[in-house]
């Protein structure tokens, strides 16, 4: 992808600018070539299929980019969690096989149907519906199962009533059963006995397909910890997420993964402020002497979590400064002590070095995933690197 074709996220037609442009104010640079080499990594430990999970927008790194970049990485499918996920896919000229896994009742198929992107039936009522549209080709369908997550799929005790009824579609040409899946609650703890239980319980649904004379070509249970903890779990496709963006399910293992993304602002002023002065909404930090600060435009809209306020730190000109008093909307403070830095100086929230998104995820007492996807849409979206 080219540079000029590099997407820019904001709604309000900012115009993409060259790489070495400094007139941004808050952007989130994306590593492409760092999204193909995880995906690349990610391949070298398994025979099975990569269905990298470009939903939620690439995991906030921009769907149809990362989506580019994990085909370019060697994944042969995409999976998403909505229909207008897949759509958005097909519409930009992706022809590899798409798995949407979530969607309501009552949605109208049938543009999916016919943009041969596959469904998850995670119930016999959703898979009725599927029977049910007048598509001019019967939908492609992964049944779901639950194997002990306790979210989505069909139970156990349903599993005999759903193969039968799906043999029964597929024989009669109203579906084409491509997969059977489930999704694992426990992977990230690898010793932990549900991971056990979901497996035997995923071979007991599989007799079962079988049992009623269906051979489905791709089996698939899977997510990144699985992955890269389990060759049992493989089957014929793996669907890393959170890996394929750099980022390790299981906190502090290394897996040679790198962040695709970093998150910076510029800082918009520096000033001094003398000792005993307030800072920020309800004054929750004051200085203790007189203080240099930066003021820094990112803020809670933009997805810098208002619970890091007094907590979480920011790299400026390679060293780390904390954030003190409340992260307010748009911007934050952030106190530079003995260091020199000027406005318009770079401060990096986190990216692939000193300061993480796993780091921000400890200061919020949350996830990785979380703090990726909460990277706003006013976050410019600036794309490096040529897969
Ligand atoms: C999000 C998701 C994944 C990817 O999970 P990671 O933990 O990010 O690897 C895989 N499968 C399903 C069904 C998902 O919803």
């Amino acid at each position: 992808m080219t540079l000029i074709a590099a997407a820019c996220r904001m709604g309000d037609g900012v115009i993409p600018r060259s790489l070495d442009d400094m007139s941004f104010q808050a952007e989130a640079v994306v590593n492409l070539e760092a999204i193909a080499a995880n995906v690349a990594n990610l391949a070298r430990r398994t025979s099975a299929e990569l269905m990298p999970a470009v939903k939620a927008d690439g995991y906030g790194h921009g769907l149809i980019p990362a989506a580019r970049a994990c085909l370019a990485g060697g994944a042969t499918r995409l999976g998403v969690a909505t229909l207008p996920e897949a759509m958005a896919l097909r519409a930009d000229g992706v022809t590899v096989p798409i798995l949407a896994w979530l969607a309501a009742p009552g949605l109208d198929l049938e543009p999916a149907i016919e943009a041969d992107v596959s469904l998850g039936a995670s119930s016999v009522a959703q898979l009725r519906e599927f029977v049910a549209v007048r598509a001019s080709r019967p939908a492609k369908v992964h049944l779901e199962v639950d194997t002990g997550m306790g979210r989505g799929g069909v139970v156990e005790d349903e599993w005999g009533r759903l193969c039968e009824f799906a043999a029964k579609a597929q024989a009669d040409g109203l579906i084409e059963l491509v997969g059977v899946w489930s999704h694992m609650a426990c992977a990230d703890e690898p010793e932990h006995p549900a991971n056990a239980a979901q497996k035997s319980a995923f071979e007991r649904f599989l007799d079962a397909v079988s049992a009623a004379g269906l051979d489905p070509a791709y089996r698939h249970l899977a997510n990144s910890a699985a992955l890269l903890t389990d060759r049992s779990t493989h089957y014929d496709v793996v669907r890393p997420g959170i890996a394929v963006y750099g980022y390790s399910p299981i906190v502090g293992q290394d897996y040679g993964l790198r962040p695709a993304m970093s998150v910076r602002a510029r800082l918009t002023q520096v000033k001094r402020l003398p000792a005993e002065h307030g800072i920020s909404y309800g004054h929750t930090y004051v200085t203790d002497r007189p203080t240099t600060v930066a003021v820094v435009p990112l803020g809670y809209a933009d997805g810098i979590p208002r619970s890091t306020s007094n907590k979480a730190e920011v790299l400026i000109n390679g060293e780390r400064h904390p954030i003190v008093g409340r992260v307010c909307m748009d911007q934050v403070v952030v106190k530079l002590g003995k260091a020199k830095a000027h406005p318009g100086d770079v401060a990096e929230f986190f990216g692939d070095g000193e300061i993480t998104a796993d780091d921000w995820a400890i200061w919020h007492d949350t996830i990785s995933y979380e703090i990726l996807t909460s990277i706003g849409a006013r976050v410019r979206r600036r794309y490096v690197g040529n897969p």
